[in-house]
């Protein structure tokens, strides 16, 4: 459902049958009425723009007279006059009126944003809908619930400034966002998913953890990987580069830049030109921000004379591209404006390209496996109106796509007419703790590039064939997954990601044996392949050093004292922060230490998931 720009002309219209049983969508849609309804009475003046469902909740534009802003206490009034009017069972009625009428209506009633709805409304529609709750009434096509009865469990969310008709060259409007559902109950479990949700921000933990770091100085959607997040980034990359060496895939690397006689021939100065940087001028060319790796993985092929028998080629690569997105859009990782894709191109013969559609699907849902995501949920987007290709290589590509799904046992939909205009592609959700989707994995046929760049290879017979084209990318963007990946675990990673697999807290900073021993059991830690650090900065109690340690998403903490120095006897007071205290302490060889965490920093996927923080 749209969240950022609506189409607010499709509101206008002749009313629309209400089904027997109103959706969540009416209830929220009627919820957006009553808000409005409620803010005209409490801020007399107040100009109601659109105010539609979305996805959990509904919203309302306004502009308040005088240009005054909404607080938190504004809307705890509004909500509160929108539960009086609940409670009175206002009836919503509908009615249809010529759209002279209803624009003079609105005009009288100083409605401009409705006035200028209904100038937009295409074509030469004579009559147009409009409902009435008691006083209030809205240019609306319904369908809406009976009465306000319905709308007792509702609840505003937030305040967000945006621009009239989402163009930033308009004025800006407040957005009143709000949720409503059937009953009490439904509304409070949405309330505790949402600060389940803001617990598990990225934004919050990538802060408190110190894992990037997103500034206005830096510049809008771009992203400082610090240590913490740079090491856990760099075991992503790692087991990604091994995962496709052992795959069957060459690793390559681009450059950032290149001609923009590159992107012309690419087609994407023609289609792509709004997601492009500038071009810039050296030795008086025009260069391009590269705002895609493909082209430099077709040139790799086009380097020499490919054979059939070179094929399948599959070309990989961490490949670090630039887009323009709104800059009201950027969200922390997940909508940025430069980004690391784990792209790969595959160029094959025709007889090949089933089997390779199957090994990427293998590919992705092991790739997401191995770090705990298993619910995924398959889409196949087929042909849409606009396409290159011939329907011949359109029918077959789909069926192929759709057949290695099938015969996988997988369960998917069809996304009809929601391919790119160049081929049909399989996208791949995936389904995080709090059951949230997320777009990852796609899957794309290309009929474009080959036939652009003049894409071929000699076939069995001698003569020149064109290769089919594949694009694909599995986690999507390193960035974006990564932020998946925090809020899934909502920062306790599985061992094997953790930056620090084990603190050793120093007690006696100033007894230098005590300091030496605990470096020697740090020190073990590492010669096993793990990340130990000690702490034993002066002058710091032992309980803040533990606490710390927790607060960093520490798994392991080993306390060595006096104690265990003079005791001599190799055993050391192990703590794992992410259980409840009783259970938390044990006692344990060093040996024995090691070899427990370093055979859980092994683990992957379902078995590595760490246990749920007490
Ligand atoms: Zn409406
Ligand atoms: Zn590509």
């Amino acid at each position: 459902m749209p969240d950022e720009v609506v189409d607010d002309a499709a509101e206008a219209g002749l009313p629309l049958e209400a089904p027997a049983e109103p959706t969540l969508e009416i209830l929220r849609h009627s919820a957006a009425h009553l808000m409005a309804s409620a803010v005209v009475e409490l801020f007399p003046g107040a100009h109601y723009d659109v105010g539609p469902p979305i996805t959990d909740g509904f919203f309302y534009n306004f502009r308040l007279p005088e240009g005054r802003h909404f607080t938190e206490d504004d809307l705890g009034r509004i909500e509160e006059r929108m539960k009086q009017k609940a409670a009175q069972r206002i009836a919503f009625t509908r009615e249809v009126m010529p759209r002279d009428q209803a624009r003079e209506m609105f005009t009288r009633m100083g409605q401009p944003f409705k006035v200028d709805i209904i100038d937009r409304i295409p074509g030469d529609a004579a009559q147009v809908g409009v409902y009435r709750t008691g006083d209030f009434v809205d240019l609306c096509r319904g369908p809406h619930v009976p009465d306000t009865g319905w709308l007792g469990a509702v609840k505003l969310l937030r305040v967000a400034g945006v621009y009239w008709r989402g163009d930033e060259r308009n004025e800006q409007l407040q957005r009143v966002y709000g949720t409503a559902w059937f009953s009490d109950e439904e509304l409070q479990a949405y309330l505790d998913r949402l600060a389940e949700a803001e617990r598990r921000d990225h934004r919050k933990l990538g802060r408190e953890l110190d894992l990037f770091s997103v500034t206005d100085e830096l510049g809008g959607g771009l992203v400082l990987w610090h240590p913490n997040g740079g090491l856990m980034r760099g075991l992503i990359e790692d087991h990604w580069r091994a995962a496709h060496r052992s795959g069957g895939y060459d690793l390559v690397y681009s450059p950032h830049i290149a001609l923009r006689t590159l992107w012309e021939t690419s087609g994407h100065v023609d289609f792509y030109a709004e997601n492009m940087y500038a071009p810039m001028v050296i030795d008086e060319r025009p260069f391009q921000l590269k705002p895609m790796n493909c082209p430099f993985h077709i040139l790799i092929y086009k380097g020499h004379t490919r054979s059939y028998r070179d094929l399948p080629l599959r070309y990989s690569e961490l490949g670090t591209v630039y887009r323009y997105e709104r800059s009201g859009v950027l969200h922390g990782l997940l909508r940025v404006r430069g980004f690391t894709q784990d792209d790969a191109h595959l160029f094959c013969r025709p007889d090949q390209i089933e089997e390779e559609i199957g090994r990427v699907v293998d590919f992705s849902i092991e790739m997401f496996r191995t770090f705990g995501f298993s619910d995924l949920k398959m889409y196949v987007s087929t042909k849409p109106e606009k396409s290159v290709g011939s329907e011949e290589q359109w029918r077959s590509a789909e069926a192929a796509l759709e057949n290695q799904l099938r015969i996988r046992g997988l369960d998917y939909s069809i996304n009809p007419g929601d391919g790119a205009f160049y081929g049909p592609k399989i996208d791949v959700g995936l389904l995080d703790a709090l059951g949230r989707e997320w777009q990852c994995a796609t899957i794309q046929f290309d009929f474009n590039e080959p036939e652009r760049f003049g894409l071929e290879f000699v076939a069995e017979d001698g003569s020149r064939q064109r290769p089919v084209m594949v694009h694909r990318a599995l986690l999507g963007s390193l960035e974006r997954f990564f932020g998946i990946l925090v809020e899934h675990y909502a920062g306790d990673f599985p061992l094997w990601l953790c930056p620090v697999q084990c603190e050793v807290v120093v007690v006696q900073d100033n007894v230098p044996e005590v300091v030496q021993h605990a470096h020697g059991v740090a020190g073990r830690l590492r010669a096993a392949g793990l990340r130990a650090a000690v702490s034993d900065r002066p002058g710091e109690r032992m309980q803040a050093r533990i606490l710390r340690a927790e607060q960093r998403r520490v798994p392991y903490v080993v306390v060595v004292g006096r104690k265990d120095v003079e005791r001599g006897d190799d055993v050391v007071r192990v703590r794992d922060t992410r259980l409840p205290a009783e259970q938390a302490v044990r006692d344990l060889p060093v040996a024995e230490l090691v070899a427990e965490l370093a055979a859980e920093a092994a683990r992957r996927g379902a078995e590595a998931v760490p246990p749920a923080r007490a």
